[in-house]
């Protein structure tokens, strides 16, 4: 039984491991085989939906302010879900201090969650509009955000961009278990990056994903099955054959929740669903395609689904043995897997691996669809 625990805790890390180093080695220098275009400055709306983020909002406006993009060609819309914070006043205030900026404020009488806030924003978004970008309030873009990624889109394969991320808190990059964090992130940035490289990622990113708004009407706006905004249309797109990529030429940077734990949770929930229903999703649409992101899609669904279980099988043979034979190998085993608990990164990936296993058994009980703040 030992060596069973032994070997599903093998299978559980070699394989990541085996991808990655496959994934990075072989498609990440790859060149995108899409036609890239600096010149090419389509009309875009960038959409921030809110509630409650009167803390961040005036922040996030400014942030957009600076970006480096043709100021007709490029709308802000805010929509807000009934705050009870006065975020949609901040937004007001900032809107006339700004005369010059196109800035739409969108109020729903009543909070019903983040995509159907999305959906009724994109209601409001005339067709002659090519690109539409998503983010969230508690993000920040470098001032050349937008202009490399709108570039992307001159190729008409491309309907999906999302950038490199890194977590800060306010005070900067000064904490180390941020730092801790930020080493997974750019294992997760160049294996989306590699992904991208060869089709497609199914996993995209809140603080900026960017659409061909064609696209998203036609897959009748964002599902609302998951509770994401960002990874499940992406995939939808992905599985008509269209490109749903990750870049890094940007780097965006995502504030650290008050919450962090909570947050993790809920968004493994959706992620996972978005591994559960989106592909089934997409064949009803009658809009899939077999391309190489069927491959790409099978191992993260394995990552995400099942690998994090063989794990919880692992150590729990270990402690059983341990418990009930007292078992000195399955003593020193456990001991073993602890501690390189000592370095951040295996911290980190343990984490996820914690994450994703509360976030399955809890999806039995609720989507958290609608999240407190
Ligand atoms: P997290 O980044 O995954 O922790 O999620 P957030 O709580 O930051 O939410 C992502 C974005 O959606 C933020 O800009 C929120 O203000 C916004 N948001 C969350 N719930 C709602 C909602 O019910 N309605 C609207 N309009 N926006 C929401
Ligand atoms: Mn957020």
């Amino acid at each position: 039984m030992d060596l069973l625990a032994v070997a599903l805790a093998g299978v559980h890390f070699a394989l990541p491991l085996a991808y990655y180093s496959y994934a990075k080695a072989k498609w990440l220098p790859r060149p995108w085989n899409v036609k890239i275009d600096e010149n090419y400055k389509p009309k875009v709306v960038v959409i921030v939906p809110t509630y409650n983020e009167g803390l961040t909002i005036r922040d996030k406006l400014n942030n957009l302010y600076e970006q480096n993009y043709p100021r007709e060609l490029f709308e802000i819309i805010v929509v807000d879900s009934a705050s009870e914070d006065g975020t949609a006043e901040k937004v007001r205030e900032w809107g006339k201090e700004h005369p010059d900026v196109n800035l739409k404020l969108l109020e729903e009488p009543v909070r019903r969650g983040m995509n159907p806030a999305l959906n009724f924003a994109l209601k409001h978004i005339s067709k002659d509009v090519e690109i539409i970008i998503f983010t969230d309030a508690d993000s920040y873009w470098p001032p050349d955000a937008l202009r490399s990624v709108v570039k992307y889109f001159a190729d008409p394969i491309v309907a999906a961009v999302t950038t490199n991320i890194v977590l800060a808190s306010r005070e900067g990059l000064r904490r180390k278990e941020e730092m801790g964090e930020n080493v997974y992130r750019s294992y997760y940035n160049n294996l989306r990056v590699s992904e991208s490289k060869l089709h497609s990622t199914p996993v995209h990113n809140g603080a900026l994903v960017a659409f061909r708004f064609r696209f998203i009407r036609k897959i009748n706006g964002i599902p609302e099955f998951t509770g994401n905004n960002d990874s499940t249309p992406a995939s939808i797109i992905a599985f008509m054959g269209y490109r749903a990529i990750q870049i890094s030429d940007v780097t965006t940077v995502e504030l650290l929740a008050r919450n962090n734990f909570l947050r993790k949770v809920r968004r493994a929930q959706h992620l996972l669903l978005s591994f559960l229903k989106t592909k089934r999703y997409a064949k009803k649409l009658g809009i899939y395609v077999k391309s190489p992101f069927d491959t790409i899609w099978r191992i993260e669904w394995w990552l995400h689904v099942i690998n994090p279980w063989l794990l919880v099988a692992s150590l729990s043979f270990l402690i059983f043995n341990l418990v009930f034979y007292g078992s000195v190998t399955a003593l020193v085993l456990i001991g073993a897997g602890l501690i390189p608990l000592m370095l951040k990164a295996y911290r980190a990936w343990i984490m996820q691996q914690v994450y994703l296993i509360i976030a399955a058994v809890r999806n039995l009980w609720t989507r958290e669809i609608m999240w407190s703040k």
